[in-house]
């Protein structure tokens, strides 16, 4: 055996994105102790620096030691009890990973069904929740990555609240690349991770809860099914100014890299990121377009930082992937699910999200593609 070098690879995929350079030296830095007065002081940085990209005051905002799916699972292992009517609204691989954990977790999931490439539509969320009365939580993915449609999370948390539901986001894509306003939204339980709009290494999980949402967790009437992601005992370590109390090793390094992905959000600001992520879509859609390809995700439900195209006819498309990963060192994602073979996934995600790579992308493409 010998160490492991990496190609340099152009990340182009639903994720991970490329990391900044100034983001994977923060990583390299000498580990101190988690419980060190100088981490702690640095875990208080990233909590703010969260609010900040979430849009949020929540006392409760801070990232899950696990990945984005750890943090799907933290909201729902917390929130949902047995027998509780949970909505939920699946147009994606990642829908159906919340109707799982619904069921897991002893809940029953009315689920609202659009398709595959479509936006969750509202109408049909406050049809559930006049039909279901009784239901107590609206789940939904605010950025399908598994199709690229982006969903109306304004008005769908504005139908839950009216109908006296809680809502949980995931925004594991949305975060950094789209308008995202929790508090204003009125979202009251939210997932992230830090591995694509935010440029960081993979293996984080952002998440922010309301008080109404800690309510729910505080007077459950069952013990939250998970040791490591009961939120009762994580805040206990993540918690301002008390004592800490150890709960688990966190990935100390990860958390500078985050901390230094969250400073150069905070550089950039929320507003220009976006703008950078919409853009780099335009880029893309203007060069996409005349090389005659065609999006699956119509012009007003398409997000820009997750481009689903049709695959020409004729043309093959794992041997094109393994050329532009073989030749050009560049990834970008196959399809999923009912895409799967139909589409690719091409991502414009934080560091990914820049005009020379999207120039890059478009080149490769062309070159493989012989047109
Ligand atoms: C990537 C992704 C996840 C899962 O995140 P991991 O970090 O891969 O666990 C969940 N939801 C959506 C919408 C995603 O794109």
């Amino acid at each position: 055996m010998q160490s492991f070098n990496p190609p340099i690879r152009t990340l182009m995929g639903p994720g991970p994105s490329d990391i900044h350079p100034r983001v994977l030296s923060a990583m390299a830095r000498p580990t101190i102790g988690h419980l060190d007065p100088q981490f702690v002081g640095m875990m208080d940085e990233i909590k703010e620096m969260l609010k900040y990209a979430f849009q949020t005051e929540n006392a409760l905002t801070m990232p899950i030691s696990a990945p984005g799916s750890a943090g799907m699972e933290a909201c729902f292992v917390n929130l949902v009890e047995p027998g509780d009517k949970v909505i939920v609204c699946i147009n994606g691989v990642f829908g159906m990973r919340m109707q799982e954990n619904i069921e897991r977790f002893g809940g029953e999931a009315i689920v609202v069904t659009d398709e595959w490439g479509t936006a969750v539509t509202p109408s049909k969320v406050e049809a559930a929740c006049k039909a279901h009365p009784d239901a107590k939580i609206v789940a939904f993915v605010h950025a399908e990555t598994s199709t690229g449609a982006l969903s109306d999370a304004k008005t769908i948390c504005k139908i839950a609240q009216d109908n006296d539901c809680l809502t949980i986001v995931d925004a594991v894509t949305s975060l950094g690349g789209v308008e995202l306003k929790v508090d204003e939204w009125g979202i009251d339980a939210i997932y992230s991770g830090t591995q694509k709009c935010l440029s960081c290494v993979p293996g984080l999980s952002p998440i922010s809860f309301n008080e109404k949402a800690l309510d729910k967790v505080r007077n459950r009437s069952t013990k939250v099914p998970s040791w490591f992601l009961d939120l009762n005992l994580v805040m206990g370590y993540w918690g301002k100014g008390a004592k800490r109390a150890y709960h688990h090793t966190a990935p100390v390094n990860s958390l500078y890299a985050l901390h230094e992905s969250l400073v150069m959000l905070q550089e950039e600001g929320l507003e220009a990121a976006h703008a950078r992520h919409a853009a780099a879509h335009e880029q893309l859609k203007a060069g996409l377009t005349e090389m005659g390809m065609e999006f699956v995700v119509a012009a007003d439900q398409r997000l820009p930082q997750l481009n689903s195209v049709i695959i020409p006819d004729g043309v093959d498309d794992a041997a094109i992937r393994g050329t532009l990963l073989n030749d050009y060192n560049l990834e970008i994602g196959a399809g999923l699910g009912a895409l799967a073979g139909k589409v690719w996934r091409i991502g414009l995600m934080g560091d990914s999200a820049r005009k020379e790579k999207v120039l890059f992308c478009l080149a490769a493409l062309k070159a493989v593609l012989g047109k």
